[in-house]
């Protein structure tokens, strides 16, 4: 190969470029790049909804030792615990060698609830020889995108009683599915010159759960009764229990390789467990002198409210209970607390080029994306860090050979969104937002990268040394 000009390495040297994490890799970090992929395949099949993304989580942090605390247990260095805050959201955590009041706490912050069709109070009726479950979407959806497709039902009834009962059909080899109809193309013509957000309206979002009638001639809706009779003699329901039911209609398929080369995972829910499984096994694998946090948290497709949601008081007053158990002052340990708001980003995609700048675009497989702001319009209602907390990331980064990458969300005033930053920034913790690059968010079938994946998981080990 000839020698490089002085303008070529002057050029190398000065300018910036992205690079490709599977071009990067050795064939080792490669293969370790799969094999992360298989666990996190499982974990997204085993938690479809926060409660089961709740439980998995404990489920895997005590298979690394970590037992339950409790608001007011004692903490000491070396401790590997987790706090379940109703059953929906859950902070994995170590505490460290550090003074938490000279250290502070280091947190990962993902979220477990995902976008989906949740049923409502009083959701079943019959009509046309059918069965339905009327159902108000959780989350931004394209509504279109759900019908047609096989559903499962996740989630929870608590009785008259008061005892719980979990739910879950359509996962197993050989359960029943349940889907939401669409109108045939012939009789369409209507349908498919409306805009895309009234395709199907949110009261067409029924979802369809029987057709068999029941064997009485005296019985007026007769597969109502069938199904009411099964949900009877299978979880002891009677209608009324719905009343107190949780239960969610979810995509039936599993998560799966995309492509030839397996380089890429389609499933439902990436986002946003794709950052939450990282932030969970670098809190398990961790050593690190610090206190590490990984708060798995709920609701913030609807805005992180209520009490499992990231503007609860609790997440505060964990932090609150580690100073506390070190004799230390609260406020300097949030002080100098740092925090990563993990959530995936968008991906670029060249189908949709247009909504896109691509010099500011996350790029599949470029590693995990940085987003220093989210927002919308004039990057409103963003945390945006600060240029000083960016570069010190950035030296972690550098130095544990971390390959990521800036983006945003897509091209200015295209659109925009938010995260849990801004949420944990309000209690004086520096936080930037560092997430996977997705394609189809928030569509019932996501796509992800295994190298950003990958990456993502080592970033936060870096951000955690
Ligand atoms: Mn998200
Ligand atoms: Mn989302």
């Amino acid at each position: 190969m000839a020698e490089k000009s002085k303008g070529q390495k002057l050029s190398e040297t000065l300018s910036y470029k992205k690079k490709n994490y599977f071009e990067e890799s050795s064939e080792k970090v490669r293969k370790e790049m799969f094999d992360y992929a298989e666990g996190y395949k499982a974990f997204l099949d085993a938690a479809k909804t926060e409660r089961e993304g709740c439980a998995e989580a404990v489920r895997l942090a005590k298979e690394k030792g970590f037992t339950r605390y409790e608001l007011g247990d004692s903490l000491k260095k070396g401790d590997k615990k987790y706090y379940v805050n109703r059953d929906k959201s859950v902070v994995v955590f170590r505490i460290g060698e550090k003074n938490p009041e000279e250290d502070g706490v280091r947190i990962i912050a993902s979220h477990i609830d995902a976008p989906r069709i949740d049923i409502k109070q009083n959701p079943l009726y019959e009509d046309g020889n059918m069965c339905f479950l009327k159902t108000h979407y959780y989350g931004g959806i394209k509504k279109y995108q759900w019908t047609a497709i096989p559903l499962a039902l996740h989630g929870a009834v608590v009785l008259f009683d008061g005892k719980k009962v979990d739910i879950c059909v359509g996962e197993e080899a050989g359960d029943p599915v349940f889907c939401i109809n669409d109108l045939l193309p012939h009789l369409g013509r209507d349908q498919m010159s409306a805009p895309a957000s009234k395709i199907v309206e949110g009261e067409q979002l029924n979802v369809l759960v029987g057709g068999l009638p029941y064997a009485d001639e005296e019985v007026k809706e007769k597969v109502k009764l069938t199904v009411l009779s099964i949900l009877n003699e299978k979880y002891g329901m009677k209608e009324e229990d719905f009343l107190s039911a949780e239960l969610s209609a979810v995509p039936a398929f599993t998560a799966r390789d995309i492509g030839f080369d397996r380089a890429l995972i389609g499933a439902y829910g990436h986002d946003d467990r794709v950052c939450a499984y990282p932030a969970l096994t670098a809190v398990l694998n961790n050593d690190s002198a610090h206190t590490v946090l990984a708060m798995l948290v709920d609701k913030e497709e609807i805005g992180s409210d209520g009490t499992t949601g990231m503007q609860c008081q609790v997440y505060e007053d964990l932090i609150e209970e580690i100073a506390l158990a070190f004799g230390a002052n609260f406020r300097k340990v949030r002080a100098n607390s740092k925090a990563l708001s993990s959530d995936v980003t968008a991906a670029y995609d060249p189908n949709f080029a247009g909504v896109y700048e691509k010099m500011n675009a996350a790029l599949v497989s470029c590693g995990t994306c940085m987003n220093k702001f989210t927002g919308a319009g004039g990057k409103s209602s963003s945390n945006d860090a600060s240029a000083e907390f960016v570069g010190e990331i950035r030296k972690a980064f550098a130095e544990n050979g971390v390959v990521w990458q800036t983006g945003e969300l897509g091209k200015v005033d295209a659109g925009g969104g938010g995260t849990v930053a801004k949420f944990i920034a309000k209690m004086n913790i520096d936080t930037v937002d560092l997430g996977v690059p997705v394609l189809s968010m928030h569509a019932p079938y996501e796509v992800i990268s295994k190298a950003d994946l990958y990456s993502t998981y080592k970033a936060f080990l870096a951000f955690m040394k």
